[in-house]
């Protein structure tokens, strides 16, 4: 969906009992093997309405592949899951397929964006100790210079530091949860927390790889992997740079930036 989300060029004409749907979307995940899809789609064009988060409209609906060509995109990481350009060409989707009132599709996809910013964090804090741990203990095993790595300040004192790091992305992780759950508004503490797990996570593979030496950079001791895995939860579903801005903005009210 990428980050200016109400700029999308995606469009759905209303036509009597149903719409026809005709756009382009990138890096759309499972397009492979999925059956169905939910999908955000501009109703009304920008120029008809007041704001641009208006005029969007969510449909979940059939992944009809006489009316989407799918091409998968080759990428550094994350094999297990597809990733793809999807072209559509006069979709037709019932109009029971569209979720909730036309038009109001930004509003409804937003209650779903915290969870998966407080998911995606979970995954990359989750990547960060599996690295740790591997780290953690090549360091008690490999010897040079008479000397288990470990012993070494310049081992230990920077994986204390991911530890640090991953233990308080964890408690704000968790405290976005507990927000959600709670139905309160989670939006400051499920973007810090995503943006502060993704950072420690992505310094602990980091590290991982730096604390194997050669053997980091080996497919056999898979912390290599954990880097490339790690990268996707830094850059999606939201960049570490537009959280910045909605921190600044939303919680230090300071002015737009984007
Ligand atoms: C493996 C993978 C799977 C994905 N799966 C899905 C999916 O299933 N569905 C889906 O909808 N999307 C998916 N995405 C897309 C993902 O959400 C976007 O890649 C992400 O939101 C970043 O948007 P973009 O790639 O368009 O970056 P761009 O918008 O092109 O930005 C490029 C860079 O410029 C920076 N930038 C842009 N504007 C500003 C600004 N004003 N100030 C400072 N910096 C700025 C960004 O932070 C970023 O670093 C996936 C992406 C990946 C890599």
């Amino acid at each position: 969906m990428g980050l200016n989300t109400t700029q999308l060029k995606t469009k759905a004409d209303l036509k009597g009992d149903h719409y026809l749907i005709n756009g382009a979307k990138v890096w759309i995940s499972s397009a492979q093997v999925a059956e169905k899809m939910l999908i955000l789609a501009r109703t009304t064009p920008l120029e008809e309405v007041k704001s641009p988060k208006h005029g969007l409209s969510l449909f979940y609906t059939t992944l009809d592949r006489k009316h989407i060509e799918v091409r998968e995109i080759e990428k550094m990481g994350r094999k297990a899951v597809d990733s793809n350009q999807f072209f559509i060409d006069n979709l037709r989707v019932p109009i029971e397929d569209r979720i909730g009132e036309e038009g109001k599709g930004f509003e409804y996809i937003l209650d779903g964006m915290n969870p998966e910013r407080i998911l995606v964090a979970a995954e990359a804090i989750g990547l960060g100790r599996i690295a740790l741990k591997k780290a953690t203990a090549y360091a008690k095993e490999r010897i040079v210079f008479n000397r288990v790595i470990g012993k070494n300040q310049g081992i230990q004192h920077p994986l204390a530091k991911n530890w640090i790091e991953l233990e308080a992305a964890h408690l704000l992780m968790m405290s976005a949860a507990w927000q959600y759950d709670n139905n309160m508004n989670c939006g400051a503490s499920a973007n810090a927390a995503k943006y502060l797990a993704a950072e420690a996570g992505f310094h602990a593979c980091e590290q991982a790889i730096m604390t194997h030496g050669g053997f980091g950079y080996a497919k056999e001791y898979h912390v290599e992997r954990y880097l490339r895995e790690v990268l996707i939860p830094r850059i999606a579903p939201v960049s570490p740079q537009l959280v910045l801005s909605y921190v600044a903005e939303r919680v230090l009210g300071l002015p737009k930036s984007y």
